[in-house]
């Protein structure tokens, strides 16, 4: 089974290149903001979640890694799985290596969106607009998700460059550009 960690800072378009990975791979997309945003708002551990992504810090490791082994084994005959926003910290990525493992696979390769900080708040700022969430609406927010990802998000790349499965791609251009350039990254780990 293929596991494709899409990885990059809040803006840098994993969301919208996943979706077009999904159909042109035939994989389940599995994006642990979209998991914590659609949850019950109703319930203890949307409120819990909102409470921590509304001001643009990651939600706990120990709820998240159990958020997203629950999602995962939804799809027990998904042809892969393409994760957008998680690993997020080292220990997460340490447990989606144990969670995998445990069902005899393995994460294929780490596919790194690179975007500069100045134009990840400009798209951040745009898609406020219509994306109604509140952590795209306040810049003092945007900037804490920017630092958050330079500070305990950014290392998890080390962790899959050790391990040989790491690719950068450059993330600036229209969005057919950058799939090309994914899919031509792709193409050897699903060959
Ligand atoms: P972004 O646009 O910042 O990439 P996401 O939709 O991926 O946004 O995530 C929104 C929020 O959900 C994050 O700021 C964080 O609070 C929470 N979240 C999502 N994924 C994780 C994760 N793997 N670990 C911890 N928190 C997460």
């Amino acid at each position: 089974m293929l596991n494709i960690v899409l990885f990059g800072p809040p803006g840098c378009g994993k969301g919208t290149q996943s979706a077009i990975l999904k159909d042109k791979y035939d994989l389940v997309h599995i994006s642990t903001g979209d998991v914590f945003r659609g949850l019950d708002p109703e319930s203890e551990l949307a409120k819990l979640a909102k409470s921590y992504a509304d001001k643009g810090n990651l939600v706990p490791d120990d709820i998240t890694i159990k958020i997203l082994q629950s999602e995962v084994k939804k799809y027990p005959n998904a042809r892969g799985v393409i994760y957008d926003g998680f690993p997020r910290t080292s220990a997460q990525a340490e447990a989606l290596d144990v969670f995998l493992k445990s069902k005899g696979g393995a994460v294929s390769c780490m596919l790194e969106l690179e975007v500069e900080e100045n134009e990840l708040r400009t798209r951040l700022k745009g898609r406020a607009m219509d994306s109604g969430r509140p952590d795209d609406a306040d810049p003092a927010v945007i900037q804490n998700r920017i630092d958050v990802y330079n500070t305990q998000t950014s290392p998890v790349a080390g962790f899959y460059k050790t391990q040989g499965k790491y690719k950068s791609i450059n993330g600036i251009g229209s969005i057919k550009e950058v799939s090309e350039r994914l899919f031509q990254n792709l193409e050897e780990v699903i060959a």
